[in-house]
């Protein structure tokens, strides 16, 4: 194994105190916030079905909580660690900021395979994880959500376990649960459904006809497939390329999305083994390059770097994973003119109706679709035009925007608690 260079906590710090020195701000304005408020690692022990005992490693990180209680999701993977869930952490703080939301941001994420384990280790997995970060959370604490790799199966588990302890039951302890125990109708598709909305209105303001142009999607879970290129597909759009963790593929006059969607089965085949007739095969970093109009990532951190950000061909970039362009992308990407939308704008979706669902469990209410997609829409909107809008009175790209809005809101709140800035 090769040594690790890249540390997305590091990748974030750079561009956020790019943002507060364009904001004006002095060290001493945001220091407090280049540091998470709380890191907790825990060790996971469970029986194995073999009779085995395997003890796993797993993370919550609480970032910050100046505009509201911490919010974000959980992932399973086997090359998480915490410098991941910080950043991870952050842009969560970030993200709620954007879509002005009253909620600070945390990560969760657990160091393991899931397609390793069968489902009763998964269940075992989950609660015992949960059992170690049960004194954090809580729904006026800290609410988590699905992210890479869990579902709302695993939040079921987790509200399950927590209100075990608690004696009664608390759906308002994690959002993304299935809609039978307290979940919300359209949270399941919100962060792709967000993706696409934002999308569409970066390319009409760009004065692009969306008919018209070619859609490259990389990923195909919750967010890429699932959600973001079926909606593409079922709004005529024409989605060329897709790609997961085993390889691409491509066909020049358009892919059918609900066809690969069908055959991977939520994730139980991969794409190497999907056949249709005319589709080429792609590499990772052939999908990524590919000429197109839009690109897609809905994957994982890292995955526009400098070598590929100089064979970009996609004029617009919308970020549906966190972190997939590093610093050194997103200068190569600037100076050669791709419009990049950034992950705590674009992929803002999940966590948004993920507020409506908490909300909702608050309140014991049931919200209907339409109310769901319309509020959806107008906050994603908004939030769009107060990026641009910093953005342009800035003269800054729309990450730099984006994170201006953050910083200048999370800044605010915390002036107006008193909090760490008056204290200084
Ligand atoms: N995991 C999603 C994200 O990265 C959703 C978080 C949430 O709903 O709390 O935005």
């Amino acid at each position: 194994m090769g040594v690790k260079t890249y540390n997305p906590y590091e990748n974030m710090l750079l561009v956020m105190d790019q943002a507060a020195e364009r904001l004006g701000l002095r060290k001493d304005d945001y220091e407090w916030l280049r540091y998470p408020e709380r890191e907790l690692t825990v060790s996971i022990p469970i029986k194995m079905d073999n009779g085995e005992l395997k003890v796993f490693q797993g993370y919550r990180v609480q970032y910050d909580s100046t505009r509201g209680p911490y919010k974000g999701g959980i992932r399973y993977h086997q090359d998480s660690d915490l410098d991941e869930v910080k950043a991870l952490a952050g842009w969560m703080t970030f993200k709620c900021a954007v879509v002005n939301i009253p909620y600070g941001g945390a990560k969760g994420a657990v160091r393991v395979d899931p397609r390793e384990l069968s489902r009763d280790e998964l269940i075992r997995l989950t609660r015992r994880y949960t059992t170690r970060i049960l004194p954090l959370i809580g729904p006026d604490q800290d609410i988590p959500a699905p992210d890479v790799n869990t579902n709302g199966e695993v939040m079921g588990w987790i509200m399950d376990t927590y209100s075990m302890f608690h004696g009664h039951s608390v759906p308002g302890v994690v959002t993304g649960k299935p809609l039978e125990i307290g979940g919300s109708i359209g949270r399941a598709e919100a962060t792709g459904r967000g993706v696409i909305i934002v999308a569409m209105h970066c390319l009409k303001k760009m004065g692009l006809d969306a008919d018209k142009l070619t859609y490259v999607v990389q990923g195909m879970g919750n967010v890429g497939g699932t959600a973001a290129a079926n909606i593409l597909y079922q709004e005529g759009k024409k989605v060329i390329a897709v790609g997961d963790y085993s390889g691409g593929v491509y066909k020049e006059d358009g892919l059918n999305i609900p066809e690969i969607t069908e055959f991977l089965d939520g994730g139980k085949r991969c794409l190497k083994e999907y056949e249709s007739e005319g589709i080429l095969r792609l590499t990772n970093d052939e999908l990524l390059e590919c000429k197109c109009d839009v690109l897609i990532p809905a994957a994982l951190e890292n995955q526009i770097t400098k070598e590929i950000a100089e064979h970009i061909s996609a004029k617009v970039i919308i970020e549906a994973a966190n972190g997939p362009t590093t610093v050194e992308a997103d200068e190569i990407l600037k100076e050669r003119g791709v419009i990049v939308v950034p992950d705590i704008l674009a992929n803002a979706g999940g966590v948004v109706v993920s507020y409506f669902e908490w909300v909702q469990n608050i309140q014991s209410l049931a919200w209907d679709l339409d109310e769901v997609n319309v509020m959806l829409e107008k906050i994603m909107l908004r939030a769009y035009d107060d990026v641009e809008e910093m953005a342009n009175d800035k003269n800054s790209t729309m990450r730099m925007g984006a994170y201006m809005v953050a910083i200048n809101r999370i800044c605010t709140a915390g002036r107006l608690r008193g909090g760490p800035i008056s204290m200084a």
